[in-house]
């Protein structure tokens, strides 16, 4: 999974390129009760190629002085996190201190970087570039992300920086027999200490030299005879130099592993309760499918009597709705206390998440569920749905052939949705449903 960032001053265009170029694609939006619609991150492809678009920019600052400050933040984030920089300037601003500042700082970071000036409109702005090149880049595109002029030759060099769809699918082949598990949260719920006591209980590390490069190391092991993978443990052993931009580093740190996890172990701070910050990290697992166990961490610091553990659940629960199926287990990463169940979890949680269902089971089950609460349109006809299979499994999804595909309701998909969940036993886990037109 390539992270592409896009990096400039306030009001270069960066959203406007960050849209033209998600606008096919589907963007990443939290759209949950509690989460803060994000829309500054974006699964996109080029000619088949896959990445995932990030905007840097955020929000807007007053100050000139809080923009530098804001701006080398940025900077340093997109260098650390991302594979490939776009930097975009402003035509018409002209080239800027501030964009110096910034050329010099990503020369230093050694990331893979293409340079546009933007609001290049027309033939007419031409001019506007030849000053860009007092920077000493060799290629500068310029561009227009609000009329799409020059989009497809940035995007056609960069590309050639994109992994072939195949090189990627075969890597994660290797691994298949392994459950694949991401530490996700935000900095300092205690996602390495949580790494170093499991990988604390193994005695046979398969890899014993893990985490000497930066980028992603997968650490594999073993517990109670089975077999895992813990997804980048570089990147959570790794703390960011970043201070202001902490809180995004971890969406971005998510983003990276939820693509290549079967199973995203969330850690909330039990000290602090679930936050929006817990909220957005959440609802990027839950969009990308994956089956979620909420640990509960720190639990050590907590003073507890017969309720508080109901209190927590329920909270939990309320703030996160969307997956209020997801197992919560509450833990000390620092006194070890119920780590290893955790794996319990794990096993089953991953079991539900690879169960395949026969067609002829799944069809009775959705008989018996529609036939005691029937679409509405449909109180007095035979049921819409004529025929059901699993296409796939993480997670578990279903396509339903059916005569009008648009005629399924939200709400009746919902009820379809916690009705199977309950008779099929996907009882922790993410299901889906496709509506097929039938042929
Ligand atoms: P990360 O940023 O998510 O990797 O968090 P760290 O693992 O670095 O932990 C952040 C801080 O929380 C460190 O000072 C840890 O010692 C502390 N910490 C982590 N887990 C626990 C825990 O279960 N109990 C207590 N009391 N402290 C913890």
């Amino acid at each position: 999974n390539t992270i592409v960032a896009i990096v400039g001053r306030p009001n270069v265009g960066k959203s406007t390129l960050f849209n033209r170029l998600s606008q096919k694609s589907k963007a990443i939006v939290i759209d949950v009760p509690g989460a803060t619609r994000d829309r500054n991150y974006a699964d996109c492809t080029w000619h088949g190629r896959r990445y995932t678009l990030i905007d840097t920019g955020g929000f807007e600052p007053a100050s000139t002085e809080t923009i530098l400050i804001q701006m080398r933040e940025q900077t340093h984030l997109a260098i650390e996190e991302a594979d490939i920089i776009i930097f975009l300037m402003d035509g018409r601003d002209g080239l800027t201190p501030a964009d110096i500042e910034i050329v010099q700082l990503l020369r230093e970071g050694g990331k893979k970087v293409f340079y546009a000036v933007n609001k290049v409109d027309g033939p007419r702005h031409e001019g506007l570039l030849p000053e860009f090149y007092r920077l000493g880049v060799s290629r500068i595109h310029d561009i227009s992300a609000q009329h799409g002029l020059g989009i497809d030759e940035l995007m056609e060099d960069l590309s050639a920086c994109l992994p072939e769809e195949a090189a990627s699918a075969g890597e994660e082949g290797e691994e298949e027999d392994r459950i694949r598990i991401a530490l996700i949260g935000k900095p300092n719920v205690g996602k390495s200490s949580l790494l170093n006591k499991i990988l604390g209980y193994e005695r046979t590390i398969a890899n014993p030299t893990p985490g000497t490069t930066r980028d992603a190391i997968d650490t594999p092991f073993e517990f109670d005879g089975h077999r895992y993978l813990l997804i980048d443990t570089a990147g959570i052993r790794k703390k960011s130099r970043i201070s202001l931009s902490l809180e995004k580093y971890s969406v971005i740190q998510a983003l990276k592993t939820l693509d290549r996890c079967d199973i995203a172990l969330l850690l909330i701070d039990a000290e602090e309760g679930i936050t929006d910050q817990d909220t957005k990290i959440a609802g990027l697992a839950f969009e990308k499918g994956r089956a979620v166990i909420i640990v509960v961490n720190k639990w050590d610091l907590v003073a507890k009597d017969n309720s508080t553990v109901g209190r927590y659940v329920r909270d939990i629960k309320d703030r996160l709705k969307f997956m209020d199926f997801s197992p919560i287990i509450f833990v000390s990463a620092l006194s070890g206390q119920r780590v290893t169940r955790i794996f319990a979890l794990v096993q089953e949680v991953y079991r539900q998440y690879t169960t395949r269902i026969s067609t002829g089971e799944l069809n009775r089950k959705v008989m018996e569920i529609v036939s005691k609460n029937p679409p509405p349109q449909y109180q007095q006809k035979a049921h819409p749905f004529n025929y059901v299979t699993q296409v796939s499994i993480k997670p578990p999804t279903f396509a339903f052939f059916v005569g009008k595909p648009a005629e399924i309701h939200f709400s009746y998909e919902r009820y379809l949705i916690n009705s199977l969940r309950e008779a099929l036993g996907f009882t922790t886990v993410p299901i889906r449903l496709v509506f097929r037109r039938k042929h």
